[in-house]
């Protein structure tokens, strides 16, 4: 029989721990469980080693709730604790242990924290009023009473126990009765201990037992074990997403990184996705803490992902995880990891990552412009869809042995398609980018190799171009527009080809693009009209245009010219709404006749 006061410093231990830890009170649970599966790892480790009988125990933890006693009972038969053990475990360590943590982090907050290790045993008077303890030692010998209650004045005695273990017995203080709902307590377990080594069952209101914990974490296993469905499950159940992932990474980093974990990107659902990126960070299989955004590169928007990070030090602010060298090595190494994936299944999925390219191209275009590194690595594997279906690489486009040269795109296939059946024709792909970030990538591969050029189909037609002119249908033609400046250029399009077509200058339009963006966001949008520089781009070889020449002096020269004008305008984008009426009273003239 052994009575004591913990210490002279515990009156002010309590009501601090409990005052201090107010907003974070759950996290009591996971240091219960998490001692209680440590007591089975040194039980099962001595067995294995020789030193305790192996007695075929069937390691499990279980917990459950007494409403009318208000209490809630851990048990766990692991290798348990003697008399003495109680006096130098709980009485000296534990005590000091939480003493020594309150001491380095008071007036911190406790926000500024991560796990609360250390505090350890001592949590459980966040919401107990009296803590009893029933334990005996794997070695035989007596079982040990304990109970102290939340001044810290403690009494023990010896007692009978069953078999080896502990059993914690939390006497919940009439303001915290919450607890005692075995819901609430459910979801606190399925937090903090979902992936807990041991079964850890909770008996609920019906008096069943449920084994809420995953005892095999999946990022704990090696890769080539696990299959793409268990992943997807495993992503769905963590994540709370109906979805299947559209990309995953599962990295294991040996010495001298030395930690585990699996990311996923999600499928975008809708527009209102949280693009927030989320990290659930674990140390040997116990949650610590969500949102360590810091341990991710900080280009990988909206990933979603576990790391089990043994060798972090978890009583730490947030403030030093945003600094730690540790921390930044391992944002670095799963940098590397994620484009060793996506070279992986481009070289050997091709086909699946063909299927979920369009939407994850969007994250590894911003990934290469944000990270030079990450960029250089997954070059060869950024795939860039076709008009008409597929995917290629730049370097598929450009062709064997070329390291440059003019990639044709559109910006819209369906607006543009009498321009991109014109390239197709020629037997050249265009690519589609439709999406802003596609021109922004396509802008830095030209930063980065300045014999690459990216042409839009509506800004040149190349070859055929034969630079000739004619003085009298520029003139035509300028009039017709009523624009005095317009740009004309002559070129064979085929005699079965438009009579005329809008060109606009690459450089120009992007820089008129990127007019239009600032005043869209400046929130001043102004009707922003076609960029000055547009180029009408006469067919020589049409029959039309032939006899116009011929003709141009005629009284409806210019109606036809105005004509031929209107319908160049109409390939390359919508009529205005003056346009189209002096489009549809141009047809009428001339189909009347
Ligand atoms: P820590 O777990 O970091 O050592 P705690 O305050 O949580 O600190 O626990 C203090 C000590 O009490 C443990 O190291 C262990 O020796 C002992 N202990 C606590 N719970 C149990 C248990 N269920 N079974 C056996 N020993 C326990
Ligand atoms: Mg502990």
């Amino acid at each position: 029989m052994a009575n004591g006061s913990l210490s002279v410093d515990t009156e002010h231990l309590f009501p601090i721990i409990k005052k201090w830890l107010y907003s974070e009170k759950d996290i009591f649970v996971r240091e219960v469980i998490s001692n209680a599966c440590d007591a089975i790892t040194k039980h099962k480790r001595l067995v294995s080693l020789g030193e305790a009988a192996d007695d075929g125990t069937d390691y499990r933890v279980t917990v459950s709730v007494n409403k009318d006693e208000q209490t809630i009972t851990v048990t766990d038969n692991g290798i348990g604790m003697d008399a003495e053990e109680v006096d130098k475990y709980i009485n000296n360590i534990a005590l000091s242990g939480a003493l020594d943590f309150i001491s380095r982090y008071e007036g911190e907050g406790s926000s500024g924290i991560i796990g609360h290790f250390g505090l350890g045993f001592y949590s459980m008077f966040i919401v107990s009023e009296k803590v009893e303890l029933f334990s005996k030692s794997y070695k035989g010998g007596e079982g040990v009473h304990w109970i102290c209650d939340s001044e810290g004045n403690f009494n023990s005695e010896a007692c009978e126990y069953e078999g080896h273990g502990t059993r914690i017995i939390m006497h919940v203080a009439d303001d915290e009765t919450a607890y005692l709902d075995t819901v609430k307590l459910r979801t606190i377990l399925e937090r903090y201990c979902a992936f807990m080594p041991y079964p850890i069952a909770l008996t609920d209101a019906e008096g069943k037992e449920n084994v809420i914990n995953d005892t095999d974490p999946l990022w704990q296993r090696n890769p080539q074990d696990v299959t793409d469905e268990q992943y997807n499950e495993f992503y769905k159940k963590v994540f709370n997403d109906y979805q299947d992932p559209l990309f995953r990474v599962h990295v294991v980093a040996d010495y001298p990184l030395n930690f585990k974990g699996v990311l996923f990107i999600p499928r975008r659902k809708t527009g209102y996705d949280s693009t927030e990126s989320e990290i659930k960070l674990f140390y040997n299989s116990v949650f610590v803490a969500d949102n360590i955004k810091e341990a991710c590169p900080d280009w990988l928007v909206n990933i979603k992902g576990v790391l089990d990070c043994p060798e972090l030090p978890l009583n730490v602010s947030r403030s030093y995880l945003q600094n730690d060298v540790y921390v930044r090595k391992i944002a670095s190494h799963i940098a590397k990891k994620i484009a060793d994936r996506v070279n992986y299944l481009f070289n050997n999925e091709r086909e699946a990552l063909e299927k979920n390219w369009r939407d994850m191209k969007p994250y590894f275009e911003y990934a290469c412009m944000r990270d030079e590194k990450f960029a250089e690595r997954v070059n060869d594997s950024i795939l860039i869809e076709k008009v008409g279906g597929g995917f290629c690489t730049v370097k598929e486009y450009l062709g064997e042995g070329n390291e440059g040269g003019d990639i044709y795109y559109t910006n819209d296939a369906a607006a543009q398609s009498y321009y991109v059946d014109m390239y197709r024709q020629k037997g050249k792909d265009v690519l589609i980018f439709d999406n802003l970030i596609d021109n922004n990538y396509a802008q830095f591969l030209e930063s980065k190799n300045d014999k690459l050029k990216f042409k839009r189909i509506d800004s040149a037609f190349g070859e055929g171009t034969d630079g000739g002119d004619s003085e009298a249908l520029t003139g035509l033609f300028r009039k017709a527009s009523g624009k005095e400046e317009l740009k004309v250029a002559f070129a064979d399009l085929g005699e079965d080809g438009a009579a005329a077509l809008i060109s606009l200058p690459e450089e120009g339009r992007r820089i008129a693009d990127m007019m239009r963006m600032y005043s869209i966001s400046s929130g001043n949008p102004e009707q922003f009209d076609f960029p000055a520089d547009e180029c009408l781009t006469i067919n020589r070889a049409n029959p039309v245009i032939k006899a116009l020449e011929q003709d141009e002096r005629s009284e409806d020269a210019e109606d036809k010219a105005k004509l031929i004008y209107l319908s160049a305008l109409l390939l390359s984008r919508t009529l205005k709404a003056e346009e189209a009426k002096e489009f549809i009273r141009l047809n009428n003239k001339f189909l009347a006749k």
